[in-house]
């Protein structure tokens, strides 16, 4: 059929239609591809100019995927730019101090907004630390729009530092990533500034961790940074918790708090409480378990200060009567604290005059056999009775005799009478068993200490082989080149030597081997929780375990109830100690007890007998 003119006029002018539209998306097309160009190079020019910043930044997406990192950064996580591409945050990097990983924390971030802390490079064997700091980026509706993550190492922080030095007052310790001391004090001047106008108040705590140059000593330098940043970062979090806003690392080991806006009378204690339960517990890290005791001082504005240095000094005061009381309590700056260190004073000479009128007593502790009951060894432990404070603990009162140098006349004053008063119980025919004195760090200063200590055995005929030195573990580390040769003189005489309060310590077992040491004394703490607490019950188990297979005798120290005993007996300890047993007894009381020993052994040979009785059934049913 022919096509009408008419059709073939609507053909034209369809084509026609067509054409021009085809033409215009062509031209739209253009303009868009125009636009991309346009847009690809801005893209270019920035990634370049972000490539050549002094930062190293990564942009993730809110799963943590890698959407882009700029050259300094691949450079720092060991990458190609291109490798890291769409791979996620947590195949990189890794928190160093703390066991989450990164996608974790950056669900928190979420919520929070911020997070800093140290990572370590994954796929490195030996990693180096790395600061890493994260935000999150919000679009126009506060919806999660990814993470803006900077990384610095040491050196390039520095760079970084300088450049930010023109923030007046701010400078960062470049360890944790905190404000440092000097940057507090900055703050603490404008927020007491602030609450002066507002008629507010100001809180501060002062934190110090005890002892922590033994860590670095005892386990590394690199360890110790570590655990300071895991460290930073729960203090962080628990101030934060707090409604607290700033943290510093203000010396070392030491950490301040500040909290502006107080909104309940005792919110600082409350902190201060929470932190000191919060490091009741070890620190787990690299698979140690660290045993961390802090000491924190309160210190207020503007009750107790009105500038932020008096406000620091007097915070730092607070925390060092804390440290001297051994309470595991905060304690709040007064102005009473001077006559606190006046009491001090007044001990210090009270013990002097206690020493001289024979106030110190030797109390002795029985340690038992866990085979049969009988008093194998006895532990000396000095009694202070003041005429006007009554008992003070040895706890309380050594350290200060140690601070005056009291401590020699006093210990060996001790070592002699514990002989005499053990010949005397020898000559009486009483039971053979191994006397054992505490030596205090301080007594290995002196070089002639093994002197002294022979001049005891001789002048009172007390049997080299009956007698035991306890050091700690960490008085034994701390002061291996005194110590060294003490042990050796000591063992070539016979003199046996304990290690007390195994476990608290950083040092392993079979790093105590090299000191021929022939007892480990378990630390009361782990002994207290074997019943109940399953970490302590195998960390118990593991050292008399390893303890025995390395050929040292194990006693465990403060057994105050039956199940404790069981549990020892179960598991192959050799001794005991503990108000099960006996509290400390005067020389009057211990030969009392001594010439019952066969008492001693009846009273827990119910346990004993029981234990056996059980075992031996087990024997058959296993037959
Ligand atoms: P240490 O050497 O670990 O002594 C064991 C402490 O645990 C003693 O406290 C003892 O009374 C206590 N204890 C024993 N069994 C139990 C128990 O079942 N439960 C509980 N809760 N405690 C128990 P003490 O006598 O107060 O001595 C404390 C520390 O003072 C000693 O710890 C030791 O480090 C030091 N010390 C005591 N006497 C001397 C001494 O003559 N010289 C030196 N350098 N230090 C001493
Ligand atoms: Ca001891
Ligand atoms: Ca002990």
């Amino acid at each position: 059929m022919e096509k009408s003119k008419d059709n073939i006029d609507d053909d034209e002018s369809g084509k026609f239609f067509l054409l021009e539209e085809l033409l215009k998306k062509n031209d739209q097309l253009q303009l868009v591809e125009g636009q991309l160009n346009r847009s690809r190079n801005d893209l270019d020019i920035i990634r370049k100019l972000v490539d050549c910043q002094n930062l190293a930044v990564a942009l993730l997406d809110q799963h943590g995927n890698i959407l882009y990192a700029n050259r300094l950064w691949a450079e720092l996580a060991g990458f190609g730019q291109e490798e890291l591409k769409e791979k996620n945050i947590d195949t990189v990097l890794h928190p160093a101090a703390v066991d989450d990983n990164l996608s974790f924390i950056l669900h928190n971030v979420q919520q929070n907004g911020h997070w800093q802390g140290k990572v370590t490079v994954k796929e490195k064997r030996q990693p180096k630390l790395l600061d890493f700091d994260c935000r999150r980026l919000a679009d126009q509706k506060e919806k999660n729009a990814g993470f803006l993550c900077q990384l610095f190492s040491e050196d390039h922080k520095e760079r970084v530092l300088d450049s930010s030095a023109s923030t007046p007052g701010f400078t960062r310790d470049p360890l944790t990533g905190l404000p440092d001391r000097s940057s507090c004090q900055h703050y603490l001047s404008s927020s007491i500034e602030q609450a002066a106008k507002k008629g507010s108040c100001i809180g501060l705590l002062y934190i110090d961790i005890d002892k922590f140059n033994r860590v670095n000593r005892m386990l590394s330098p690199s360890f110790g940074d570590e655990l300071l940043c895991r460290i930073s970062s729960m203090l962080q979090e628990s101030c934060k918790r707090a409604g607290g806003e700033y943290v510093a690392r203000v010396g070392g080991d030491e950490f301040a708090i500040i909290i502006s806006s107080l909104e309940k009378e005792n919110q600082f204690e409350e902190l201060a409480d929470r932190i000191l339960a919060k490091f009741q517990h070890p620190v787990t890290m690299h698979s140690r378990d660290i045993f961390l005791t802090l000491n924190i001082g309160i210190s207020l504005y503007p009750d107790d200060a009105g500038d932020p240095s008096e406000l620091l000094h007097n915070g730092e005061t607070a925390m060092k009567m804390a440290k001297d009381l051994r309470s595991n309590k905060s304690y709040r700056w007064s102005s009473s604290i001077d006559s606190a260190a006046i009491h001090d004073m007044h001990l210090e000479n009270d013990l002097r005059k206690a020493f001289e009128n024979g106030e110190l007593l030797n109390h002795y502790q029985p340690q038992i056999s866990l085979t049969n009951g009988a008093i194998v060894g006895l532990e000396v432990l000095m009694r202070w009775k003041h005429p006007l404070h009554g008992n003070i603990s040895p706890a309380t009162f050594i350290p200060l005799a140690e601070k005056t140098q009291l401590i020699r006349e006093i210990s060996l004053n001790l070592l002699h009478e514990a002989c005499k008063q053990g010949r005397k119980w020898l000559s009486m025919g009483l039971k053979d068993f191994v006397m054992a004195v505490n030596i205090s760090g301080r007594m290995l200063h002196h070089s002639d200490l093994f002197e002294q200590i022979t001049t005891c055995l001789d002048s009172t005929g007390f049997p080299v082989e009956s007698l035991a030195l306890e050091l700690t573990e960490t008085v034994l580390i701390e002061n291996m080149d005194n110590t060294l040769a003490l042990i050796d003189k000591c063992r070539n005489r016979g003199i046996k030597l304990a290690i007390d309060d195994f476990g608290t310590g950083y040092s392993s077992l079979s790093y105590l081997q090299r000191f021929n040491v022939h007892k480990v004394k378990i630390d009361r703490a782990f002994i207290t929780g074997i019943v109940d607490n399953p970490s302590d019950a195998a960390i118990t188990r593991a050292i008399i375990a390893m303890a025995k297979e390395l050929g040292f005798q194990v006693v465990a120290e403060g057994v105050e109830n039956e199940q404790q005993l069981i549990f020892l007996q179960k598991n192959n300890c050799d001794e005991c100690q503990g108000f099960l047993i006996s509290k400390a007894l005067t020389a009057e009381q211990m030969t009392k007890l001594l010439r019952h020993d066969s008492s001693v052994a009846m009273k827990h040979s119910r346990i004993i007998k029981r234990f056996f009785s059980v075992k031996a059934k087990n024997k058959k049913t296993v037959k």
